[in-house]
């Protein structure tokens, strides 16, 4: 059954950091802005069998499986909040300059590294051990609200995530439709006229005058390959990882805050830091490690990430299916990453680390900067724009949220200073009757 839904200035589609941001500026400044987001309802949890089964984890290469959110707020609900600043000369190459636009997020984001009260006995410890090496172990910057932390504890309102942007959105006039997947973008004489979408079996066309891809590094380069552009999706990056484990005499707390402190090797390619697994994944971890002596030492094992830069390679289809395979240099350089972590954990006091299956968490370089996007992140139509993880123009191995917002924000500055992009004669509306998003 098809459909029509009323029409919009902008159709912002998903709402992780980039299209939460980009669809926040652009509805303050005046745009109808409606923002699709196939996630709806309550988080699932961190079963791996439901994971599974929602699309939110995926095999990409043999035995490597790759997480993401599928979920209102997109990755932003459930990263590390760790905030690194983006790689302003990799997109200055390809005239986009993203300095104004992070100034512009920095200021309205927590973005500190953590109080002394609230790194972890562990993290403290890991992060001596690094030093005691050599290594420039340092805290890391969290999108965190400190303030709001007491007695070494954080409420869940303290992490940042895309929900406050959302409201906000919302109060200046979007519509947030949860529930609603993008299938493909519709094109009438080369220009983007809307999206076709489905939610719960109905097929609706949502119309638009811009249309702004946000769907992240593995459905944006579906959809664009369901809409034509066949290119999308040849090549992406992951930044995998694997977690060093070993025994330390003394207990992690519950609550331990992941990725408090750590270091990047930029000329070998990799990040360590600090991290804390959820118990099922650590067991499942364990046991492919073959340690089944440790499957009850939870609450006093150390972990340490190793994430490194993985070349681009593989492909997405336009089913949103990734594979590729990690070749030599990708091996080495985790090989190196996992071996400096073993020192670390050794420095530390644990007696035999062992390493868990490689996993990914940062699908993206799918649609990329400079080969299929433009200064104005345009793809195939100047008025259908790609803003997510899929556009970062080549090998990354850094947390990339801080990033995806100055994206964002850039993207919005563009649009509303070029004349006719998005309806300027309108005056801001007032506050919708839009309801919040969920857990905002
Ligand atoms: C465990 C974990 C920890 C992490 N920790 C950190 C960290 O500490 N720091 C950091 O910077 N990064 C971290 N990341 C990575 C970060 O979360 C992501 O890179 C980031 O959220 C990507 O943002 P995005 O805007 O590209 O897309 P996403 O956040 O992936 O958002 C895409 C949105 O689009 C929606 N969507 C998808 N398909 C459709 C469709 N067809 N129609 C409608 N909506 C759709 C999704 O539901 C989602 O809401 C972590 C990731 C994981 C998995």
């Amino acid at each position: 059954m098809a459909d029509t839904a009323p029409s919009a200035d902008v159709l912002v589609v998903g709402s992780g950091p980039a299209g939460a941001m980009v669809a926040r500026d652009l509805a303050r400044s005046g745009a109808r802005v409606a923002i699709l987001e196939q996630g709806s309802g309550p988080p699932p949890g961190t079963n791996l069998l439901k994971l599974l089964r929602r699309r939110e984890a995926m095999q990409i290469a043999p035995g490597v499986v790759l997480l993401r959110s599928l979920r209102v707020g997109g990755g932003s609900v459930t990263f590390y909040h760790t905030a690194t600043p983006p790689p302003l000369a990799m997109f200055a190459r390809h005239g986009v300059d993203l300095s104004s636009a992070l100034d512009q997020v920095l200021a309205e984001l927590p973005h500190a590294p953590l109080h002394d009260g609230l790194m972890a006995s562990v993290s403290t410890r890991l992060m001596q051990a690094g030093q005691s090496l050599g290594l420039p172990w340092q805290p890391l910057p969290k999108m965190i609200d400190q303030s709001r932390c007491h007695d070494g504890n954080c409420p869940p309102e303290a992490f940042w995530s895309t929900h406050g942007l959302l409201q906000q959105a919302v109060k200046h006039g979007a519509h947030l439709h949860t529930g609603v997947q993008a299938l493909r973008v519709l094109f009438s004489q080369g220009k983007a006229i809307g999206v076709e979408a489905r939610s719960n079996d109905v097929v609706q066309t949502f119309r638009a005058d811009r249309v702004i891809l946000s769907a992240g590094g593995i459905a944006s380069p579906a959809i664009l390959q369901h809409s034509g552009v066949e290119q999308a999706g040849s090549g992406f990056f992951c930044d995998p990882l694997r977690i060093v484990m070993g025994h330390l005499p003394i207990a992690r707390a519950p609550q331990e805050i992941s990725m408090s402190a750590g270091y990047f090797n930029a000329d070998a390619g990799y990040m360590l830091s600090d991290i804390t697994v959820p118990g099922n994944f650590f067991r499942a971890f364990t046991w492919a490690a073959c340690r089944p002596d440790q499957l009850l030492s939870y609450g006093h094992t150390a972990m340490i990430m190793v994430k490194i830069r993985d070349d681009i390679d593989g492909r997405i289809d336009a089913h949103g299916r990734p594979w590729r395979r990690f070749g030599p240099a990708d091996r080495q350089r985790m090989q190196s990453g996992v071996t400096q972590a073993r020192a670390v954990l050794r420095a530390a006091g644990s007696g035999k680390p062992y390493v868990s299956p490689w996993v990914a968490a940062h699908p993206g370089g799918s649609v990329r900067l400079g080969e299929m996007v433009d200064e104005n992140l345009s793809c195939h139509s100047p008025n259908l724009h790609v803003c997510d993880a899929s556009v970062i123009p080549g090998s990354w191995g850094l947390p990339p949220t801080l990033t995806l917002l100055a994206l964002g924000a850039y993207l919005a500055r563009r649009l509303t200073q070029s004349a006719r992009a998005i309806a300027p004669h309108r005056t801001p509306p007032a506050a919708s009757s839009s309801p919040p998003p969920p857990g905002a």
